[in-house]
């Protein structure tokens, strides 16, 4: 038809020049090593990163390579972010917390052409680096100054990028088999820093006056998508570099006034202990919410910090391959006024897809009834969603023939749509030919006053197939039983849902992003099958 809008591109080069026009001023504040804070910015950084746009475009670059990072949380991280794909480059996050053999894969299945790393991870990349193209390698605060000093900003020309090339790639971390590599373009970058900006599930948006911490890690999925959402609305950014421990994150949390802050559960897991051991210690009236995903989020761990803290918790799902906010827990009309215990458990769900995205769980072919019973999996779609991994089309199968994703997790929906994710299918305890939510139980587990932390594995059995294994952490000082945690669990599941077994454990092993690594609770206490017991 005649006459129809612009076909203008979605592309980061906009949000470069509109964070340069309309948020100089803006500040972008990183967590030094020494553990002062560094203040800069977003003018500073743009500049900077079209200064960077230009060196690697004169280092000989071409459209399309990849160049990787090797770096913490900071401000030049963020000038890479925007840098790399605004000069047509393709910004790699890798992941600082990945074994060197897979680091190598990684860079090497990507083709890096170049690295940015910080000086504390060189040593790593020393291990790796000779399995890999990598030509150009730059230090942070060394030779990477270096290279934006023989760089002039205004050199920067617009390549007019089409909106559909590739911005950014991550790999997931492959705790099955080897690491799969997501590509983004400018395109799904952008509608989902619009998607999750404009979603106000609890009526607590993202504006320019709301100072962002992003606690998740710039080489986990983006960083979520928060650098690029915080510099289109023109927010001050904190960056905590590598101080992520809970004393160190409350200090920046208040010392800065921040907004919002987003992380997994694990890290607010530890806080929530810091602050109720030591009530009024830190200022945290700025904090309008946080945002935790990555895994489930704990409803007690949900309610905890609304009713003794005043912080309200927004879950989200999402995974590496949706980049990653797919769904956020929210309560729309009828529901926002319920009671308090119906309210938490409608925050403990993975909520409704954002805009744009659409979910669905199925059975082989057929969708689940929304009863909030049947288990399937979930199936996803929409502009930010992957449409294959790259360079592995043995993946294929992931995608379903009408052009869904499958997730992987194994979810119920509420009568209302909301999801709720009762496992991954690879967790999923089957017993008996049913299946026990290994997140429901854990979930549970962790409303008990003893226990700081608690995951649920299947192990092997003679009679039922699979039984769950509860590994539990006590609090420091605290005291529980398996009886009495069973006793806990009686009136909430059904009588074969109760695990038999506990294990005490100092502490739940973390993958590199900070969730329970089953795979290694699993080699502990799952190898042997456990002889079987009278029912
Ligand atoms: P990995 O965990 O393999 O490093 P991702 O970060 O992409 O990779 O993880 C995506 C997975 O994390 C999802 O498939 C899901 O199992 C889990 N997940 C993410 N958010 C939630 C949530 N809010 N509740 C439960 N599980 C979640």
């Amino acid at each position: 038809m005649d006459g129809l809008m612009m076909d203008f591109q979605l592309t980061l080069p906009h949000l470069l020049r509109r964070a340069e026009t309309y948020f100089g001023n803006g500040e972008i504040v990183t967590r030094l090593p020494d553990k002062t804070f560094h203040r800069t910015t977003y003018a500073d950084t743009m500049r900077r990163a079209r200064q960077l746009a230009v060196a690697l475009k004169e280092l000989g670059l071409e459209r399309g390579d990849r160049v990787a990072t090797l770096c913490w949380n900071h401000h030049q991280h963020h000038e890479a972010y925007f840098g790399i794909p605004c000069g047509g480059f393709v910004l790699h996050t890798l992941n600082l917390r990945l074994h060197p053999n897979d680091l190598a894969y990684i860079a090497n299945h990507a083709g890096d052409r170049a690295v940015i790393v910080d000086r504390s991870l060189l040593p790593l990349l020393e291990q790796f680096r000779d399995r890999t193209q990598i030509e150009h390698v730059f230090v942070v605060e060394d030779s990477y100054e270096e290279l934006l000093a023989g760089a002039d900003a205004d050199d920067w020309v617009d390549p007019e990028l089409d909106e559909r090339e590739a911005s950014a790639m991550c790999y997931t971390s492959g705790t099955t088999g080897l690491p799969k590599g997501v590509t983004y373009s400018h395109r799904s970058t952008v509608l989902h820093a619009l998607g999750v900006a404009a979603n106000n599930p609890l009526g607590l948006g993202v504006s320019v006056a709301d100072p962002i911490l992003p606690v998740v890690p710039m080489f986990h999925a983006n960083a979520w998508g928060y650098p690029y959402i915080a510099t289109m609305v023109g927010a001050k950014l904190v960056y905590p570099g590598l101080h992520l421990d809970p004393e160190s994150l409350l200090d920046a949390l208040a010392g800065e006034k921040v907004a919002w802050a987003a992380g997994v559960p694990t890290i607010w897991m530890g806080i929530l202990q810091l602050l109720d051991a030591n009530p009024g210690r830190w200022d945290l009236s700025a904090i309008k919410g946080m945002f935790v995903g990555g895994a489930a989020v704990p409803r007690a761990m949900i309610a905890a910090f609304e009713q003794r803290h005043g912080i309200p918790i927004v879950q989200g799902w999402g995974m590496t391959e949706t980049s990653p906010v797919a769904s956020t827990a929210c309560l729309p009309h009828d529901l926002a006024d319920v009671e308090d215990e119906e309210r938490f458990d409608l925050l403990a769900f993975a909520g409704m897809p954002l805009p744009f995205v659409e979910l669905r769980a199925r059975v082989g072919d057929e969708e689940i009834p929304w009863d909030g019973e049947a288990m399937g999996e979930l199936e996803v779609r929409g502009p930010w969603v992957a449409s294959g991994y790259y360079d592995t089309p043995e993946q294929a199968d992931r995608w379903t023939d009408d052009g869904w994703f499958k997730t992987g997790d194994i979810v119920s929906m509420h009568p209302r749509g909301y999801v709720q994710i009762k496992d991954r299918s690879k967790d999923v305890i089957k017993s008996g030919g049913e299946w026990i939510s290994s997140v429901e139980l854990e979930n549970a587990l962790m409303a008990h006053p003893a226990v700081a932390e608690a995951a649920v594995i299947a192990i092997p059995d003679d009679k039922w197939g699979e039984r769950p294994l509860g590994c539990v952490v006590l609090k420091p000082g605290a005291a529980a039983t398996a009886d009495e945690l069973r006793e806990f669990l009686a009136p909430q599941f059904a009588k074969w849902w109760l695990p038999e077994r506990f294990e005490f454990v100092d502490e739940i092993p973390k993958t590199s992003v900070g969730k329970f690594r089953k795979t290694a609770l699993r080699d502990m206490f799952a190898q042997e099958p456990t002889p079987a017991q009278p029912a």
